[in-house]
């Protein structure tokens, strides 16, 4: 039964999107949003550094928006934004379905364990509902079902580093901070988890592996991704994992006692 969960493992598991489960970030969403700003004429493109930058502004649009003021000094219309947001979301669509993003270690082996577990799982991220479930039926069409809850963008008012959306996720889920784990790759998501007082593991991503270790203190875990068989996590800080599959019981280990 969903949110039964045992005494080995949390009674659900929340999951960041962009970065947690693909590497979504650099290899989706930035070429995204270059390929729109080239479709519309515009010379704005943005490199890994910039976008890495960038992601410290949660939302396209607003990120976009950001960029535009403060980076490039020029005024633009909302309207105008908005355009761009749906052709880069179009983009971002196109190149999931072309297959140029694949799971990260781990993912698909920790989320079918929970499954098979009975644990509730939900999504909780600052991307738009369209982007995730493009995403969903393209890398996990089979355990998409087992994602009840999706908080997206568009159902929260202050999107991360806000706990908002966390703390929707658990009144949906019918359960307490003390009872869940989240896992988030960025610092952002991580104060939203926490915030929320859920416990964390962060998995760094392409996006967020240069980030000093200092900006994941907060995590009761910190590993390079959730392994696999054939390619074990490295845990950068917290509880040893022998073999370097992350798992239920490596989860549960970071629930307060
Ligand atoms: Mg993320």
């Amino acid at each position: 039964m969903p949110g039964s969960g045992s005494d080995r493992a949390p009674a659900a598991l929340l999951w960041d999107v962009d970065g947690t489960l693909a590497e979504t970030e650099l290899q989706g969403h930035r070429l995204a949003f270059n390929r729109a700003f080239a479709a519309a004429g515009l010379s704005w493109y943005w490199d890994l550094d910039t976008y890495r930058s960038l992601l410290a502004i949660s939302g396209g649009q607003e990120r976009m928006r950001h960029y535009v003021t403060t980076v490039a000094g020029l005024e633009v219309s909302a309207d105008r934004l908005a355009a761009l947001q749906r052709s880069k979301q179009a983009h971002y669509r196109q190149l999931v379905q072309a297959g140029e993003l694949h799971l990260r270690p781990g993912v698909g082996r920790l989320m079918a364990a929970a499954a098979a577990a009975g644990l509730a799982q939900a999504v909780v991220t600052t991307s738009g509902r369209e982007a995730v479930e493009a995403l969903l039926l393209q890398l996990l069409p089979d355990l998409m079902p087992q994602l009840a809850v999706w908080v997206c963008g568009e159902d929260v008012a202050a999107k991360k580093p806000d706990p908002e959306g966390y703390q929707r996720a658990l009144a949906l889920l019918g359960l307490v901070p003390g009872q869940v784990v989240a896992i988030e790759d960025s610092p952002q998501g991580l104060a939203a988890a926490t915030g929320a007082g859920i416990a964390t593991l962060v998995t760094r991503s392409l996006a967020t592996a240069g980030q000093p270790p200092g900006a994941f203190a907060g995590a009761g875990a910190l590993v390079s991704h959730l392994g696999d068989p054939n390619q074990p996590a490295e845990v950068l800080h917290g509880p040893p994992c022998p073999g370097g599959q992350i798992s239920l019981r490596y989860l549960h280990q970071l629930l307060q006692p």
